[in-house]
């Protein structure tokens, strides 16, 4: 989805990926969807954990979908023993909220971008949302989408239907978060 928007895509897999010599390495960063506890364990045991909550808590801009919301979210209600998240967005999520995977589906929604359509995955909730956080999308009355900042956190897989609004949002985050753009 990120490359079909023009963007230069690289996998950060430890530490060093994201900073280098000259700081943080990327413009943006995506947090994907699938098994929030396991994607935990490997980003401490890589590394990565504690340069992506610095590099986010600076400004960062950061998409997290489905298990990548609950990495984001402040605090998870329902949390595998030992399971940490990132705590830079401030909200409260409950993870499998949604239903087990039989209750996976592709649904239509209002969202403050628009309407929009995605799919639900073995999805988190949102069941608390901090002053400065902006609820973007609601289903059945649940936030399952929410905006802090340049931080961007969202229940369901939208690139699983081709629905482009959040991965643009997040290249257009990277664009006007960029401090210091490289001269030439
Ligand atoms: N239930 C998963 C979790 O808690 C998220 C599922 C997904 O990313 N589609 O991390």
């Amino acid at each position: 989805m990120l490359e079909s928007l023009g963007a230069q895509v690289a996998p950060l897999r430890s530490g060093d990926d994201l900073v280098g010599p000259d700081g943080v390495r990327v413009d943006a960063v995506l947090l994907p969807g699938g098994e929030s506890s396991t994607i935990d364990k490997l980003l401490r045991m890589f590394g990565l954990f504690e340069p992506l909550r610095t590099a986010i808590a600076a400004g960062l801009p950061a998409l997290g979908t489905c298990a990548g919301l609950v990495l984001l979210a402040r605090e998870v209600d329902d949390r595998a023993p030992g399971q940490q998240s990132l705590g830079v967005l401030d909200v409260t999520v409950r993870r499998n909220a949604l239903g087990s995977q039989v209750d996976s589906a592709e649904t239509e929604l209002e969202s403050t971008l628009g309407p929009v359509r995605v799919a639900f995955i073995r999805a988190p909730i949102v069941t608390r949302v901090g002053p400065d956080v902006e609820v973007l999308a609601e289903r059945d009355g649940q936030v399952v989408a929410v905006r802090q900042g340049s931080v961007t956190g969202i229940s369901f897989h939208p690139e699983l239907t081709g629905e482009p609004v959040f991965h643009r949002q997040l290249l257009a985050d990277a664009v006007s978060g960029r401090v210091n753009p490289p001269a030439n």
